[in-house]
């Protein structure tokens, strides 16, 4: 169960967190975007398993006691390196010891890094090594849960306006209106994720990042002020 069969391919999608609804985003055949990263993931590729292991090991303590933009360029080459580790099977070499503060993680056996998505009542949190749940939605203590889970309905409600079908278009009248609409409220929903409960993660976890964009409803990191 450590190593799912699609773990050769986690770096196919480096910065994308699997978003269940959204399924039509993804293609069998890698975006530009998905090429770049594997471009940038080349240059970890050079790297040994102890240097590898050491790396994440020292820049785990770096994230540490903060929260992170998922845009955020350590948070970005954490990703890559984190990910190639999951292939090789870094953690259970026991080659650099990570900071105390980060427990192992029940998915992978990686140190315990969540994310933050706008799939967290379905998905709960992301494991930033292999991908998958490393917390259900029914794990995440109660105080927190219950902060995430009134977020997330309202922030399904405003994704759902990308995925409207023909009808419900027509229904709105003015689409791009609504559409336009739906963006500015995530904007202002994911700038409360950023601002309000990615720090109340910092209550039970050592550090935590949370996905600060909307590729379907087209709201960049950049449009996501705190
Ligand atoms: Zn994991």
């Amino acid at each position: 169960m450590f190593f799912p069969a699609r773990s050769a391919t986690l770096l196919d999608k480096p910065l994308a967190p699997r978003h269940a609804g959204c399924m039509a985003f993804e293609s069998e055949t890698s975006s530009p975007l998905d090429s770049l990263w594997q471009e940038y993931g080349r240059a970890f590729r050079d790297w040994d398993d102890l240097t590898l292991a050491r790396w994440l090991a020292q820049t785990l303590g770096q994230l540490e006691g903060k929260v992170w933009r998922l845009s955020h360029p350590l948070v970005g080459a954490y990703r890559l390196a984190a990910q190639l580790g999951h292939e090789r099977a870094i953690w259970f070499k026991r080659l650099a010891t990570p900071p105390a503060a980060y427990a192992e993680s029940p998915c992978c056996r990686a140190p315990f890094l969540p994310l933050l998505t706008r799939d967290v009542r379905e998905a709960g949190l992301i494991c930033q090594h292999c991908n998958e749940t490393l917390v259900p939605f029914a794990e995440i203590p109660a105080p927190l849960r219950e902060a995430l889970e009134a977020w997330g309905q309202r922030y399904e409600s405003v994704h759902a306006v990308a995925h409207w079908d023909d009808r419900q278009r027509r229904r709105a009248g003015n689409y791009d209106a609504a559409y336009e609409a739906a963006a500015q409220q995530a904007e202002t929903l994911l700038a409360r994720a950023g601002n309000e409960l990615a720090p109340k993660l910092l209550n039970f976890y050592p550090a935590a990042v949370w996905e600060d964009q909307d590729e379907c409803l087209d709201v960049r990191p950049e449009d996501v002020s705190l």
